[in-house]
């Protein structure tokens, strides 16, 4: 019989939340540590785009991305960019980001890892939702992603063999095709690729504070406080230490998003955890624009139909996570929804919108961090999930439960080691 534990779950984003959930699920004692309202807009869980994409395989660093550098430093208008006055700061970890996408062969083995956490995503989130009692959260009607025509799509042919390497299924519409599956759509989008087994979420924070809820209802605990230190004895964890005071337990686990590596540090390790800011707006009530999710292939911006009306997130802006934001971003977002979807345009204008900043928790490889820490094998690491922490949440916190069980996991955690940093540290 498995032994049951006491375990603190640190940090209680969508991370967080989907790993407690998986312990009370195995009879584990769970206490969330979390100061803030939980699925808040601290969390980057609150503002993703809410997708929940098999196709989230493609890396954000590929071969010929160095090419592109000079216009993330020179054009602020661009969906991806690099503030100057952040550049020594962030020097080693884009560094490092350029060499795992410098070939192809490596793009591959990141995409494969990624395929391991996010084939089955759709299903592992609407088994989720049903057990929470919320199955709306989750809606199943695919995704789509345009292009202005199929030469650009061609152009992005890497991207999609990668996306065929790892099993994922499209159909590809063309011209009328294409505005047949989404009227709302502007006419100069005339290729679209249609991935009907992905999904999303239509409230992203409401999810995660409600998966916190059910945690509480199989008698899990939440502890309104700040993680600040990890109390090991012998090489066994004792305590969790906090601003509310020490909590004694058998394991912890580390989920605290951006916030995760001074954790980690805490424990004796390293990893090179960045910040790629992304913003979102949401035009409140607007609910005529598209019946499903489009990714665009020049601004990369998710648009996604949420419950409080259209989501439109995206930019990826490196800088350090205490630089203030750059609303500018937000108003880019906006500006490219009003001419993704001209019917909406005035609904737009006229609709108030809400503005959010957030921190995508990223390693140079886009790989999370699913290891035990080298102090104790009682702190385990849950982190690091850059852009497909929604997506990947529930395999991690399967992965994690497996790690606290001790049972052989059902597929390689290498690509999520700790070693992989080694000559980092
Ligand atoms: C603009 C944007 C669009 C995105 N779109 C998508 C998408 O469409 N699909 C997708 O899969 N992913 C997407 N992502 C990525 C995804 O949102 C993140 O990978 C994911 O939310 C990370 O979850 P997390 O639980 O690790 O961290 P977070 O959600 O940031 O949660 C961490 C929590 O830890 C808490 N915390 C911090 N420090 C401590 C401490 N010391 N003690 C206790 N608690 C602490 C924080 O208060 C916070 O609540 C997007 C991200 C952004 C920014």
């Amino acid at each position: 019989m498995m032994m049951t534990k006491h375990i603190a779950v640190v940090g209680s984003g969508i991370v967080g939340a989907c790993v407690a959930a998986a312990l009370v699920a195995e009879k584990h004692r769970v206490t969330l540590i979390e100061p803030g309202p939980v699925g808040g807009e601290q969390a980057a869980s609150f503002g993703n785009g809410a997708w929940i994409s098999p196709a989230s395989v493609v890396p954000m660093s590929m071969p010929g991305t160095w090419k592109k550098v000079p216009g993330y430093l020179l054009d602020p208008t661009g969906p991806l960019t690099i503030r100057w006055r952040d550049v020594p700061a962030m020097l080693p970890w884009l560094l490092r980001f350029l060499w795992a996408g410098c070939t192809e062969a490596k793009v591959e083995r990141t995409a494969m890892a990624l395929a391991s956490l996010l084939s089955d995503a759709p299903a592992r989130h609407r088994f989720l939702a049903a057990e929470i009692g919320r199955p709306e959260m989750v809606v199943s009607n695919g995704l789509l992603y345009v292009y202005p025509d199929r030469r650009a799509f061609m152009l992005d042919g890497l991207a999609w063999r990668l996306r065929k390497q790892n099993g994922v299924e499209w159909t590809e519409l063309e011209g009328a095709a294409l505005h047949e599956r989404e009227p709302s759509l502007g006419t100069h989008y005339g290729f679209g690729v249609f991935v009907a087994g992905g999904a999303h979420c239509v409230d992203p924070g409401a999810y995660v504070a409600a998966i916190k809820d059910h945690v509480i209802a199989m008698n899990g605990h939440l502890l309104p406080a700040v993680a600040t230190g990890f109390s090991i004895t012998g090489g066994r964890l004792k305590a969790v230490e906090t601003d509310a005071g020490p909590l004694a337990c058998d394991a912890a686990v580390i989920c605290a998003g951006i916030r995760s590596r001074a954790l980690v540090r805490m424990c004796g390790d390293d990893v090179p955890l960045h910040s790629e800011r992304g913003y979102h707006v949401v035009a409140q009530s607007l609910h005529e624009g598209p019946s499903i999710p489009v990714m665009t292939s020049d601004s990369k911006s998710a648009n996604t139909p949420t419950r409080a009306g259209l989501r439109i997130a995206g930019q990826v802006e490196i800088a350090t996570v205490d630089a203030p934001p750059n609303w500018r971003r937000s108003d880019l977002l906006l500006g490219q929804a009003a001419a993704t979807y001209p019917s909406v345009r005035e609904d737009l204008k006229s609709r108030r919108v809400s503005r959010w900043m957030g921190h995508r928790p990223s390693t140079p490889d886009g790989l999370p961090v699913i290891d035990a820490s080298t102090r104790s094998p009682d702190i385990i690491y849950a982190f690091g999930h850059g852009h497909v922490g929604l997506a990947a949440a529930p395999m991690t916190a399967h992965l994690v439960a497996g790690l606290v069980a001790g049972r052989e996991p059902a597929v390689s955690l290498s690509p999520f080691s700790l070693d992989r940093f080694s000559l980092w540290r």
